[in-house]
């Protein structure tokens, strides 16, 4: 087995911040098995960064009129920030915007392209001839032609959710200027995916049938089934990695060929940083690459950046690309636009100081291999019946009862207590699970630890028998002491937080995994433990409520047609209604109301009577206009003073989309006094 271990997990999109879906689908995982490795005492390097090319952040700036850079700025610090306050344990968090990565994917472009490994293919493409630049399919939109939606983009229309290209548009238009856009000749450089099928079948088909997630290996098969065709490598862009050839201005790498790239870039950035050579990590057979993604990126790391890194020369291919499937949040499909997410930063401002409640929760539910569910209910019982129940409970009473019986130091017991042999046992079971990219058993295994001592703990009674028999007390409590400094250690990939706690609790330091695996012994007797603070509290159904029904009003803003329409006010019965007096009147008199620009005062035939009322219509209407109008007049309002005059009902009224107001009226002419319901 390699010593080194080259692990990367997912550059996210710096387009908006990371949920939970990320979260359990690749960075948790990902960080479990970087700490994991790190325990065996591998020489580990942990890289990711944020991907901050391609056409949706070029086109989310326009929309929020900034630069693109503005936009990566902004959510490469928020979705570092989520990662570091979660515990992620980056070597290296990078972005790919850094002068290190143009360099090296600019050398890696010139290498390929120096070796004859691309194709240069003249196509058409849209073209606007105002702003001078070629339109990517999401910058034309036009009239669907499946539903007749106007805002449908060149490559999709998101009403029906048609795929699209944009010839098949009625009436398009270019995004830029909102000219028609012209065809025209570009060239482009292409990787012939379809001269890599073989080197793909051989080495994943054939080598990794076994070893692979069975997800993978059958996406990877069903690609390969189909044929590969050659597959652009350069775009017709301005926000990007500019195409490092002569006469190649006005383009940009892909967004596919740079970024993962970013792996190799960052891994140098780290390596110059701490007197590492990169090249031991990507390059050297004594090195192991995994990748951690999610079901949507296996063509890009199981085939397009394999087949980069082939026509290279000089990479290592990765070991294993333990990709997850999706995480769905309150039996719904996790959406940014429609923004049904928890999100990674909110968590850590509602939950202060619970990281690992969250990693706990997101680890138990990972989507290992079928899309999983997340709701807040299992969240909270989770919290309040595992780790506040088992886990901390236990860790709560062996200090508690070792500091008040026996001065904090740990008394003599066993060595060879059979329970003892449950410490090591553990330890290699969540091993051999994590080497398989099991997280969901070796979590469980972990907590059947922290059972089985809350388990003795219960069945021994210690607080009972330190009044009738010392002797047995102290071995109960050496043996609960051993198991809980076994927790601890076996927690830290899963709960950095919580393990350090309990290294503090009981004032020890971290051990190697096979330490653990190898000794029953963990912390002798006489040493000296600490206070124990609670490692998890209760949370209480109020806290949860609150979060339900933060997603509840997600799900209310989410069904308006009209983006600014205000929320619907209290619910009102049938008898409120009926108290209301609504009737058609018609306007037979008008005249400004002396220093109030917004008022006339109007006379009004009702049907039941000739009055008055006072309405604020004067910046809308002059008084000629409203003369003769019929109008609809809640009737028994009660009467009140406006300026003086005493207003008798009051007029309806909506307000124009340029603001002003505007009556609401009979589609036809109507007698006066008849009731509205
Ligand atoms: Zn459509």
């Amino acid at each position: 087995m390699s010593n080194r271990k080259m692990i990367t997990a997912a550059l996210p999109y710096a387009n908006g911040p990371v949920h939970i879906g990320h979260l359990a689908g690749v960075y948790i995982p990902a960080d479990v098995y970087a700490r994991f490795q790190r325990r065996l005492g591998k020489d580990v390097a942990f890289i990711c960064g944020s991907d901050e090319h391609g056409i949706p952040i070029t086109i989310r700036a326009k929309k929020e009129g900034v630069t693109p850079q503005d936009i990566v700025d902004k959510y490469h610090e928020i979705i570092k920030k989520s990662f570091a306050d979660l515990g992620i344990s980056f070597d290296e968090y990078s972005r790919t915007t850094s002068k290190k990565h143009y360099e090296t994917s600019q050398d890696f472009f010139k290498t390929l392209y120096e070796k004859g490994k691309f194709t240069e293919e003249v196509s058409e493409q849209y073209f606007d001839e105002q702003a001078n630049e070629f339109l990517a399919d999401r910058y034309i939109v036009g009239t669907c032609p499946n539903c007749g939606n106007e805002n449908a983009y060149g490559d999709q229309c998101e009403k029906c959710g048609s795929t699209l290209s944009p010839s098949e548009l009625i009436n398009p238009k270019s995004m830029l200027s909102g000219n028609v856009p012209v065809l025209k000749a570009t060239k482009n450089w292409y990787l012939p995916l379809n001269e890599y099928e073989s080197f793909l079948n051989e080495w994943i088909i054939e080598g990794h049938k076994d070893d692979w997630k069975p997800n993978v290996y059958g996406q990877v098969k069903s690609w390969l089934n189909d044929g590969l065709k050659p597959r652009a490598m350069t775009r017709d862009l301005n926000w990007g990695v500019p195409v490092p050839l002569p006469g190649a201005e006005g383009k940009v790498l892909y967004v596919w060929f740079d970024a993962p790239i970013g792996y190799i870039s960052f891994t140098k950035e780290w390596a110059e940083k701490n007197g590492k050579d990169w090249k031991d990590y990507w390059q050297s057979e004594g090195s192991d690459l995994v990748h951690f993604i999610g079901k949507d990126n296996i063509v890009f790391h199981c085939i397009i950046f394999p087949s980069m890194m082939k026509a290279h020369g000089d990479y290592i291919m990765p070991k294993n690309v333990p990709a997850f499937e999706f995480l769905n949040l309150e039996n719904d499909k996790i959406s940014t636009s429609r923004n049904w997410a928890v999100w990674a930063h909110e968590y850590v401002e509602d939950f202060p100081g619970q990281q690992d409640v969250l990693r706990y929760a997101l680890l138990s539910s990972a989507p290992e291999t079928k899309d999983n569910n997340f709701t807040w209910k299992d969240f909270q019982t989770k919290n309040n019946s595992e780790l506040v129940g088992i886990f901390g409970n236990f860790i709560n009473r062996v200090a508690v009862l070792i500091n008040k019986n026996f001065d904090g130091v740990i008394p003599e017991g066993d060595i060879n207590a059979p329970e003892l042999e449950e410490i090591g046992f553990k330890a290699t079971e969540i091993k051999n699970y994590l080497e398989n990219y099991e997280f969901r058993n070796a979590l469980t295994s972990f907590m059947n630890l922290a059972r089985f001592g809350n388990k003795y703990l219960a069945d021994e009674e210690p607080w009972k028998t330190i009044k009738t028999d010392l002797e047995k007390t102290k071995n109960i409590l050496f043996i609960g002491a051993q198991i809980a400094v076994a927790l601890g250690n076996l927690a830290e990939p899963f709960l950095p937080f919580t393990a350090q706690k309990i290294y503090d609790i009981f004032n020890v330091k971290q051990m190697n995994w096979n330490d653990i695996e190898n000794s029953k012994v963990l912390i002798e007797t006489g040493h000296k433990i600490n206070v124990a603070p609670l490692l998890f509290s209760q949370i209480e159904d109020d806290v949860i409520e609150a979060q339900i029904q933060k997603l509840e009003q997600t799900k209310q803003n989410n069904k308006k047609t009209n983006p600014n329409a205000t929320p619907m006010k209290e619910q009102i019965n049938f008898d409120d209604f009926t108290k209301i007096d609504l009737r058609t009147a018609t306007i037979i008199e008008a005249e400004k109301v002396e220093k109030a620009d917004k008022l006339l005062k109007l006379t009004v035939d009702t049907g039941v009577d000739v009055r008055t009322v006072v309405s604020g219509i004067a910046e809308s209407f002059t008084p000629e206009e409203v003369i003769g109008k019929q109008v609809m007049i809640l009737l028994n309002l009660a009467p009140r003073k406006i300026r003086g005059i005493e207003s008798q009902g009051m007029l309806l009224l909506t307000t124009k989309s340029d603001g002003k107001l505007s009556f609401v009226t009979p589609d036809d002419q109507v007698e006066n006094g008849v009731e509205i319901g």
